[in-house]
């Protein structure tokens, strides 16, 4: 059968939509880009805001209108936490909700009636389509969460702490690599609780893959700021584990952390982000702030600034805080009007892009390993623009010759000057 995979959401979503991918290939079938010649689509549907569960509901419906014939099953955040509502949708054949997640491909070839359907095979060793042309790869250790913080839909869709075994990741890290990957993303809803209910932790895991796996480059996904062992930081001298965290602050005021539930104070977020920078030259921290928190006075708000400033991001991802029915925050007192919300996040946006230029940079005459893409900007009819990424995560573009193909490897680049969201470099 032709199986078409589609995501909605975080990179825990894509790490699971690979192992599906790879999970169909077993029992024969091919996946597809094509969702109007799919004769399966899988949705992984999100719930994480407002605006992404309207888009979930739309996106079965427009799977549904493409391609009618086709049984659809969904799953994620957003099916988990509508159960009635999406199995009653018109065109869902199957919802599989996130607890029993990684039974979906049995699941589905097992509870769905494919009599009718004609069955294509897989040639043996052919790669799944995600891997395919494609120099990274998001590999889920972990799912689940224990904490609580006031405004996360998340944990409540995604349940309780769940580590995948540390021999599974080195045997799905290892397929990667010999598909031709070059770098790994070590995923999970909260990394940072990985081996909770193993007796293990984050760094033994890091520490066995560097071990024994020979992929090139291991990138660590979202990581709560906190649960740091003093041996995570040592771990970032091995050149292999790329020096670059996305740590989620949410806010620069103690206070709203509080009221937040957040684990983490903006004394010690200071002091973490002091270690890393201290361990590897120009290493990278970026990070996720909700404006518009119940209850953010104008003070609060200004302090935020303040902090969010000090701490020099790289890169902030910005979200107007959206009120989740099931979560604590939906009824604090002191909801912030739509236009307050809308002016804090502009003034965040344009703090955000000067300090993500100030740290271009400072990486300009660093050389770097640089991992080039596929994407590229033809600049005449003999040179053209490849883009890449350092290890630090400061995405790079080197002019070259036209007919180049620089796509999937790792080649040494020195940044000479800042464009844009980008820095340019020259092939040493
Ligand atoms: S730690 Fe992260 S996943 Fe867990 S409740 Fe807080 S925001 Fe949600």
């Amino acid at each position: 059968m032709l199986v078409h995979l589609k995501t909605l959401g975080c990179r825990l979503n894509e790490a699971e939509l690979e192992t599906w991918a790879q999970g169909f290939q077993k029992y024969g079938h091919s996946i597809t880009r094509d969702a109007g010649a799919a004769h399966v689509i899988v949705l992984n549907s999100c719930a994480v805001t407002h605006d992404a569960a309207r888009k979930s509901r739309q996106l079965i419906r427009r799977i549904h209108g493409q391609n009618p014939s086709a049984k659809l099953v969904v799953s994620g955040c957003y099916a988990t936490l509508n159960l009635d509502e999406v199995e009653q949708t018109l065109g869902v054949d199957l919802v599989i909700a996130n607890p029993h997640k990684h039974q979906l491909v049995e699941k589905t070839l097992s509870q769905l009636d494919f009599s009718s359907m004609p069955m294509f095979s897989a040639e043996p060793g052919e790669v799944s389509l995600f891997s395919r042309g494609r120099q990274r790869a998001f590999v889920k250790v972990q799912d689940g969460c224990r904490y609580r913080c006031t405004f996360c839909i998340v944990t409540v869709a995604r349940g309780e702490e769940k580590s995948r075994a540390i021999a599974d990741v080195i045997v799905e890290i290892n397929a990667l690599h010999q598909q031709g990957v070059n770098e790994v993303i070590l995923t999970g809803v909260h990394l940072g609780g990985y081996g909770s209910d193993l007796d293990g932790n984050l760094s033994d895991l890091v520490r066995t893959v560097l071990k024994q796996t020979d992929v090139p480059r291991i990138r660590l996904g979202s990581l709560e700021p906190w649960e740091f062992t003093d041996d995570f930081f040592e771990l970032f001298q091995n050149p292999r584990l790329m020096p670059h965290l996305h740590l989620p602050l949410q806010s620069g005021s103690d206070s709203v952390l509080r009221r937040m539930a957040r684990r983490c104070k903006t004394g010690e977020f200071a002091a973490i982000v002091q270690r890393l920078r201290d361990s590897v030259a120009n290493f990278n921290i970026t990070t996720d702030i909700i404006v518009g928190f119940p209850g953010e006075t104008e003070l609060e708000w200004q302090e935020s600034l303040a902090f969010i400033r000090q701490m020099g991001f790289g890169h902030i991802h910005i979200f107007s805080y959206s009120k989740r029915t099931g979560t604590k925050a939906a009824s604090l007192p002191g909801q912030v009007p739509d236009i307050m919300k809308k002016q804090r996040s502009q003034a965040l946006h344009a703090l955000a892009g000067e300090l993500k230029r100030q740290f271009l940079l400072r990486n300009i005459g660093s050389e770097y390993k640089v991992l080039w893409e596929a994407q590229s900007m033809a600049q005449n009819e003999n040179e053209k623009l490849v883009f890449g990424y350092a290890p630090n995560y400061v995405r790079v573009a080197c002019r070259v010759d036209a007919a180049a193909d620089l796509e999937n490897q790792i080649l040494n680049a020195r940044l000479t000057c800042t464009q844009d969201d980008y820095s340019l470099a020259e092939l040493r």
